[in-house]
């Protein structure tokens, strides 16, 4: 029975029951209406009102200004890796043809000549244009080697790279004093939880904060797997984005919040035949901001039922936290978190935690299982007695091993508490 199971697996992950058995009748017969809510059209009444509520609940469970735009896109945390290259290089070029205007004296894009506007641009492109990646992990890792991939190596800067400062592989942060930022990057892009690897950033890095002229850089960062888990300054950023199957609701629906300054009418994307003639990519409709924003998110059939779910999960956290909100939460996932770092810190004999102390995940707890110096045995068998109490879910990731337990929203202080328990039982046989 569910009750019986605690899940921890790192995503898709547990959804709470109630939200559940309200979505199974809401598939069956929304609103008696006598049609299941993935049935009804995504351009009827109840879906619009099914974004617009989540968008609404979205924005005040973590605080979102007026000036940001709540995007659901599809194609998961993976199609955000190319998404955000395509937009923030497009943001690039208009910014910059617009200084170039300016330089030329010219108002309008339609009396300059144009053979002079993109020979400065392309100059421009040769000398200025970079994307900036903290690798801190094996997500950031993805995301900045398919920037590479679309728009070529040479325009990316990996700004750090946490293996270096821990023998090949991630488990620090390096020191903010040791990132190679670009001067003006189009942007700095980050993980703020990289899932696999259990490395979290403690808080937002200072040296992306605002200059002594007040003027942020343009910080894009992937919170797939804390989101809603934790307070965000989100004026730090241009955009975030997560998909809804970890803390939010199910597979199938990727949430993108970004600052309207990157939307028409102050940011229009630049013509593809511009684009074209610079060498640069011309995003998929499909992964254009511009276009989702402009359609209210449905530029095309959107999964309404996953934005249904992610909406259910919202008002229950509102309806849990009415005051405390997001801070609320946080305060129940750092508890979660200590309960089950400290079983493990208690018996350093046995449990290994795998990334360094001062950036450990609140959300992924990674560590590996050795009794006797044997870790494969020792795990299997930490695995084979967690799943006999109903603790499923827990292996690590193929890539490396060991034992994760994902400890998003819906896992309950009871069953981090059980974790706990067995963690310090098997330890003690
Ligand atoms: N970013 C992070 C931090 C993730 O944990 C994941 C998936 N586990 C992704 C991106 C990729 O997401 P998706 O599978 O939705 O493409």
């Amino acid at each position: 029975d569910r009750a019986d199971i605690s899940y921890f697996g790192a995503g898709p992950a547990l959804l709470p029951t109630d939200v559940l058995e309200s979505a199974a009748q809401a598939l069956l017969n929304y609103q008696s209406t006598g049609l299941g809510i993935a049935e009804h059209s995504h351009r009827s009444q109840y879906a619009a009102d099914i974004i617009n509520e989540a968008k609404a609940d979205l924005a005040t469970y973590l605080d979102i200004p007026d000036d940001y735009e709540i995007l659901f896109m599809q194609g998961g945390g993976s199609g955000e890796f190319s998404a955000t290259v395509y937009n923030l290089v497009g943001a690039w070029v208009t910014r910059k043809k617009a200084e170039i205007l300016k330089q030329m004296g010219v108002q309008d894009e339609k009396e300059a000549n144009q053979e002079e506007l993109v020979s400065a641009l392309k100059k421009a492109i040769d000398s200025e244009l970079k994307l900036d990646y903290l690798v801190t992990g094996s997500w950031s890792l993805k995301a900045y080697q398919e920037a590479g991939r679309l728009i070529g190596p040479e325009y990316t800067n990996l700004a750090t790279d946490a293996r270096k400062a821990n023998d090949g592989k991630f488990g620090k942060i390096p020191d903010e004093s040791t990132w190679s930022l670009s001067k003006s990057p189009a942007m700095v892009y980050y993980c703020d939880n990289e899932t696999v690897d259990g490395v979290e950033f403690p808080k937002f890095p200072a040296a992306l904060g605002p200059n002594s002229e007040g003027e942020r850089p343009i910080v894009v960062a992937d919170m797939s797997s804390n989101i809603l888990s934790r307070r965000i300054p989100v004026e730090n950023f241009s955009a975030v984005f997560f998909g809804a199957q970890k803390n939010m609701g199910s597979t199938g629906i990727t949430v993108v919040v970004i600052k309207k300054s990157l939307l028409p009418p102050a940011c229009p994307q630049p013509s593809p035949a511009l684009m074209r003639k610079l060498g640069l990519p011309v995003p998929p409709v499909i992964f254009s901001y511009e276009t989702i924003a402009k359609n209210n998110s449905l530029y095309n059939t959107l999964s309404i039922f996953d934005v249904y779910i992610a909406g259910q999960v919202l008002k229950k956290m509102l309806n849990v936290f009415p005051e405390n909100k997001v801070d609320g939460q946080e305060a129940v996932a750092n508890q979660k978190a200590k309960i089950i770092y400290d079983a493990l810190e208690a018996h350093p004999g046995v449990y290994r935690i795998v990334p360094d102390k001062s950036v450990r995940s609140r959300m992924n707890i990674c560590f590996r299982v050795t009794i006797d110096g044997d870790t494969d045995g020792s795990e299997a068998k930490f695995l084979k007695g967690a799943t006999a109490r109903g603790l499923t879910g827990l292996k690590g990731h193929r890539s490396v091993g060991g034992i994760r337990a994902s400890n998003y929203n819906t896992i309950s202080v009871s069953s981090a508490e059980k974790l706990a328990d067995f963690i310090k039982s098997f330890a003690q046989q």
